[in-house]
């Protein structure tokens, strides 16, 4: 809490985010319940506005922002895909009432060879959809514009002059790569945020990305890329956890944007000390990158009480997190993971509230 005992920083919302019901998760081939439930966005607005926060609703989006981040066929398929899966009678003949993929076009599969646009619609999906766990359903593609136009909008804000803003985007967005989703990740909130940031006029952006998971969407867009320094911290994929191939310490970025990559994977079981050390060490490197601005790609389910991760860190630990993060400079924040209902408001807000005593700077 600040000194007047309500959170000052700015929340973008739209109740659009809720409209995206995954309604389960094919998980070693069986279905399962979601754990990325509309709920979730729920729980964490119930505790920032009972802090006291400001909500705003996000504006429209302009596809171009989309389209800086991610290739075209990727865009047209998620808006498309659902009436496209309803057309082809996948759900009145089949009773299949969410779209998944079924077959992949790996690089083993074609062995070089270059991938051709299937003709089938359920063929097509694995050209873009890289797990079995993130379904699209009526309602998804609103669900990820809204998102999008919420992370657009806050990194509009900062850029105008806030020093801090925070975007509850549901469904999260870091697993999503330029012409893939996975991970129950459709468009990448943080990467839209960072790039509305450069186009605004910052030289250079940092995305600090403290899910639990590794953001190997996030890393894969911008790592070419000098101007976009990206740094995540989270459970070692080498000890058997998602994204499972992306993820290690010795991807640094390549080309151009060689040495603007830093990966800090964790020890299960990992608790505040070593994750708050990764996290200290996250931000001198962004100092060193001398980021103009921040776009903090806030994932919670690094917490002890969340079933989706083997972290063991503590709301006081998200506090001193943000309190480092928030000292760096102005900070876009972007909703990622987070799965225990009944946790997931309380470390959100204990996360903006350490934004929001470290960024030394009071309006008004
Ligand atoms: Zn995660």
């Amino acid at each position: 809490m600040t000194d007047e005992g309500c959170l000052r920083i700015p929340v973008v919302w739209s109740a659009d985010c809720l409209r995206h019901e995954p309604a389960g998760e094919v998980w070693l081939g069986g279905r399962e319940p979601s754990t990325e439930v509309p709920e979730r966005a729920s729980v964490i607005l119930r505790s920032l506005q009972s802090a006291g926060a400001p909500i705003l609703a996000p504006d429209a989006h302009d596809e171009a922002a989309l389209l800086a981040v991610h290739r075209p066929e990727l865009v047209r398929h998620l808006a498309t895909i659902w009436s496209d899966w309803q057309a082809g009678g996948y759900l009145s003949d089949y009773g299949r009432d969410r779209v998944v993929p079924y077959v992949f076009p790996t690089s083993a599969m074609l062995a070089g060879l270059p991938v051709r646009p299937p003709a089938a619609t359920h063929g097509r999906v694995g050209m873009f959809c890289y797990d079995t766990m993130t379904l699209v359903g009526p309602g998804s593609w609103e669900a990820v514009c809204a998102a999008a136009d919420s992370a657009s909008t806050a990194a509009r804000l900062v850029a105008a002059g806030q020093r801090a803003v925070y975007a509850l985007c549901r469904p999260p967005g870091h697993h999503a790569g330029p012409a893939s989703y996975g991970g129950s990740c459709y468009l990448n909130n943080a990467a839209i945020a960072a790039q509305a940031l450069r186009q605004a006029g910052a030289a250079r952006v940092a995305v600090v990305d403290i899910d639990a998971h590794h953001g190997n969407g996030t890393q894969a867009i911008f790592y070419g890329r000098a101007d976009v320094f990206y740094g995540s911290v989270h459970v070692d994929p080498g000890a058997g956890w998602f994204p499972h191939y992306m993820g290690f310490a010795d991807e640094r970025g390549m080309g151009a944007g060689q040495g603007a990559n830093r990966n800090l994977p964790l020890a299960p079981g990992s608790s505040d000390a070593p994750w708050l050390a990764a996290v200290s060490e996250l931000c001198a490197e962004v100092r060193a990158h001398r980021a103009d601005a921040i776009v903090l790609s806030l994932g919670v389910d690094a917490a002890a009480t969340d079933p989706e991760s083997p972290l063991l860190v503590t709301a006081e630990g998200y506090r001193a997190a943000g309190e480092l993060i928030g000292q760096l400079g102005p900070v876009v924040v972007v909703q990622e993971g987070g799965y225990d209902l009944a946790s997931l408001g309380e470390y959100v807000l204990a996360a903006l509230t350490g934004i929001d005593a470290g960024r030394g700077y009071r309006e008004g």
